[in-house]
């Protein structure tokens, strides 16, 4: 067992730093069995903290060399060291601190700090990564300018890189050569990077909208070089629409993307040296699919946005993450909306917040969007602060309007540039622009758990009136019993008999011209009534249009009243909405029914219609054709039962793939490729609808789908149609088929980790070809690499995450599987650890035959000595009463 649990840090404990570090000069000597690291910080102590305190500075895993005070080495008396500080009673109020670390980035399997990947040095420090690399105060209020000269052999490394402009180079003694950057902006730790390897460089410009000219620049390994083109076209795209949306311009006069394939996080934003995981930037149509060049070019986004949302402006501690991360996933958000589909935008980001967020707001590590305490802050890099940050900026630019919401983010930018702040002052800056009060608002950082929304109505004929009452109640969360009513920007719409939106009249008095057909309703109370004036029959309500709040909405629409909304809600949000909540409806009622009972015929005529529609946005109708994950019905069960939740759901799917079978047939055949691939979004629309099709064709072994599936599979011209086509197979039982693609495609790629990693994914996923036997065997294979992180998401992270019927085997060894293997990364990456707890955290909501073993699972894990901090805060929260 442990012998002393990890600490808990609190927000309430926040002290300003006792000293400041006004230049960082660092020196990296870079060996094969090691590296050197020369650091030299310009210190003096905060007028603002309280005088006299020891100077002490964060390390981790450090071995300590030397230690010089204004050019004076100290003797081991004058401090004190360990591998996670250094102490030293008595400085000055300003002085020069020189510190020399030994540290072994070869070794380093936590990808924390600096290490290698593929033959390359690179870094990682966000969160607390930089005190892996020399002694430093290492939290974001601490902002230093930063000189950084790098010295390594000049044919392994012939690329040296880091923050800032390129300001020195030249060659040293025994083949080593240096460079020397030097970052004009102050940053916190977290943001220094350095990158020394053997890389090819693709080159770009930029003019911004002042007219300066900037270098853009992506290094990548030789092998990827064709792969380059997609994620700089997202990067001028970001660059332009920052300019234009926000007023942002770029500040210096190089910006650098780098790919490495080991990496924990999709990407950082390391100041003018953005570090990206190998599937999150690169491309081409051969390799990647529509989905991922859509990720690629929302992620380069969203690195980018952060120079000034993050970079300019940062967190003052790490409690604040969603200053930066919410407002500039939101920023992301707005960006692919615009460059593409908004309403398919928009639904994808609500299907994973109602399933995966409303899931964490509902487990056991459920938290405000500003945390109040944590014990490893890496734990909270969730969809809480991400995701639910994201939507609560959103309400504040649905309640402000976006002229009011920009004046808002100006004069946050204009306030703040240069500082570490809080949510607090974000908000601020906003109120102070628009002169709206938004201290109820705030709530939205400070609660945990997801409001919900009941709602009644009440039409009456003889005044033509329809009444709306909606109740409000935010559920307890850990730590959190008692919660205040929150300020929820509510849209609604009317939908007349005729298929119309009505106007909205909220008085009689109001002219039914002035009356929009969608309003902002403003819930701060327990619970409002809104009247609506002026009807002439009861109309069927549009809830939470836009899904304008992260928040559950109870309302008992009939089925027949959902296949209206599915054809005439004027919002295209809700159509999808009504598709979910029908299908769910359906599939829930044939939970544990027998075999003879049918699905509701509505359904398959709604289908139908939806197939034969070429009036709605495409990508729409594909959307709309899926039926609800296993985890979002999951999400919506009270209590879960996961075998009889995708028997009932596999039942549905093929009573409608049979049954609309000559549709799927036909729907296939006019979306087939014609001509050259383009990544426009009506061909993405086309490709998806087309493969949906083919998905059901084979789920219910068609033979016509067979041979439409191999045929697409040898003829493909893209990724999309190929990675499908595979799919499809794997998920069908001809087996004969599906072997041979399997291993046409794995010979095909076998060179390319991002392509291998989708077959790992396609396989380890499928709830037909995943059996746990086939999972283990793929941890077998000879492209496995228990130390890449994205192999482990590929393989362990697809089996858990997404094949849930075998993943949650009632004889408990899916779960007795995942802890296995937790354990033995916790001793080389607790990172990836932690992270892979997440499904067996929310036991609690499953029924006994699944919540017996995976408390056990955790328990094993909670067994283990010296357990890391990451996995140890994830059991002990989950496993508490
Ligand atoms: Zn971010």
């Amino acid at each position: 067992m442990r012998t002393s649990q990890p600490q808990t840090i609190y927000l309430k404990d926040y002290e300003v730093p006792p000293f400041l570090v006004d230049h960082t000069d660092l020196r990296f000597e870079l060996f094969e069995d090691g590296a050197r690291v020369h650091s030299t910080l310009s210190m003096r102590r905060n007028p603002e903290s309280a005088a006299g305190q020891p100077l002490e500075l964060d390390g981790d895993s450090l071995e300590l060399e030397s230690v010089a005070l204004d050019g004076q080495a100290l003797s081991d008396r004058d401090y004190e060291a360990t591998p996670a500080s250094l102490r030293i009673d008595s400085v000055p109020d300003q002085f020069s601190l020189s510190v020399v670390t030994w540290i072994r980035p070869q070794d380093n399997t936590r990808l924390e700090g600096l290490y290698k990947s593929s033959g390359m040095f690179c870094t990682q420090c966000e969160a607390e990564g930089f005190r892996c690399i020399t002694y430093y105060p290492d939290r974001p209020d601490v902002m230093a300018r930063f000189r950084t000269r790098i010295e390594a052999d000049q044919s392994r490394y012939p690329v040296l890189l880091s923050n800032g402009n390129d300001v020195e180079r030249g060659e040293l003694d025994d083949g080593r050569h240096y460079a020397v950057w030097e970052d004009p902006f102050p940053k916190p730790s977290y943001l220094f990077a350095l990158v020394a390897g053997d890389l090819v460089e693709k080159r770009d410009q930029f003019t911004t909208v002042s007219g300066r000219e900037i270098d853009l620049r992506m290094y990548v390994e030789p092998r990827n070089a064709e792969k380059c083109d997609h994620a700089l076209v997202s990067l001028k795209k970001a660059m332009r629409w920052d300019e234009e949306v926000y007023g942002r311009e770029y500040d210096l006069d190089i910006f650098m993307i780098v790919a490495v394939d080991d990496f924990n996080m999709g990407a950082m934003e390391n100041k003018g040296l953005n570090i990206f995981n190998s599937s999150c930037v690169l491309a081409s149509p051969d390799t990647a699919t529509d989905m991922a060049f859509q990720r690629i070019e929302s992620i380069v986004a969203h690195e980018y946005f952060h120079n000034w949302s993050g970079n300019r402006v940062t967190c003052r501690d790490w409690f604040q993450l969603s200053l930066k991360e919410g407002f500039t996933v939101f920023r992301d958000t707005q960006f692919s909306s615009d460059m593409g589909s908004p309403t398919v935008k928009r639904i994808e980001d609500a299907s994973l917040l109602r399933t995966a967020q409303f899931a964490e707001d509902g487990g056991p590590m459920a938290h405000p969007v500003r945390p109040d305490s944590y014990m490893e802050i890496s734990n909270f890099y969730t969809l809480t602060v991400y995701e639910k940050g994201c939507e609560v900026v959103r309400m504040i630019h649905t309640l402000l309007g976006p002229e009011q919401f920009r004046a808002g983010s100006d004069l946050y930018f204009e306030r703040h540039d240069g500082q570490a702040v809080t949510t607090d002052d974000f908000v601020r800056a906003m109120e102070d622009a628009s002169g709206r009060d938004l201290s109820q608002f705030r709530l939205w950082y400070e609660q945990a758990g997801t409001p919900r929304l009941t709602v009644e109505d009440e039409y009456d004929d003889a005044q033509g009136t329809y009444r709306l009452t909606i109740h409000q109640s935010v559920p307890a969360t850990p730590g959190q019993p008692e919660k205040q009513p929150q300020h929820i920007p509510f849209a609604v719409g009317l939908i007349g008999e005729q298929g119309k939106a009505l106007p909205l009249r909220l008085s009689a008095d109001e002219d039914e011209n002035d009356a929009p057909t969608q309003r902002v309703l403003e819930l701060t109370g327990d619970s409002h009534t809104f009247t609506f004036h002026g009807l002439q029959a009861r109309p069927v309500p549009s809830l939470l249009q836009g899904f304008s709040a992260p928040v559950r909405v109870d309302y008992p629409w009939t089925r027949d009243q959902l296949m209206f909304l599915m054809s005439h809600d004027p919002d295209g949000f809700n159509r999808w909405d009504a598709s979910q909540r029908l299908a769910s409806d359906v599939i829930e009622s044939l939970m544990h029914q027998p075999k003879d009972v049918r699905t509701d015929r509505r359904l398959l005529t709604a289908y139908r219609h939806l197939l034969a529609d070429r009036s709605l946005d495409q990508a729409l109708v594909a959307r709309m054709l899926q039926l609800p994950t296993v985890a979002a019905l999951i999400e919506q069960s009270e209590t879960a039962d996961v075998q009889a939740i995708h028997e009932a759901r596999r039942r549905v799917l093929t009573e409608l793939a049979v049954e609309l079978r000559d549709d799927l047939v036909a729907c296939y055949r006019r979306n087939q490729e014609s001509g050259e691939y383009r990544l426009e979004p009506e061909d993405i629309a086309r490709r998806a609808l087309k493969n949906t099709a083919l998905a059901w064709l084979l789920h219910v072994n068609d033979e016509e789908g067979r041979m439409l599936a191999v045929k697409q599979f040898e003829g493909a011209t893209n990724m999309t149609d190929r990675a499908s086509a595979l799919r499809a197979l794997v998920n069908s039982d001809f087996e004969g088929d599906r072997q041979q693609a399997l291993d046409r495609f794995y010979g095909q790629f076998k060179e390319d980790p991002q392509v291998v990693e989708q077959w790992f994914a396609i396989q380890a996923s499928s709830p037909n070809a995943g059996s746990l036997a086939h999972v283990e065997a793929l941890l077998e294979h000879e492209a496995f690499d228990w130390k890449n992180p994205n192999k482990i998401r590929s393989v362990v992270g697809a089996f858990a995450g997404q094949n849930l019927s075998h993943f949650h085997a009632k004889d408990g060894s899916g779960y007795r599987f995942l802890a296995k293997h937790i354990l033995a990364l916790d001793e080389t990456n607790p990172q990836i650890a932690a992270r892979l707890v997440s499904p067996l955290t929310r036991w609690r909501k499953f029924k006994n035959v699944y919540s017996e073993g995976m408390k056990s699972a955790l328990e094993t894990l909670r067994d283990k000595p010296d357990l890391s901090k990451d996995v140890y805060e994830v059991v002990h929260k989950s496993l508490k009463d």
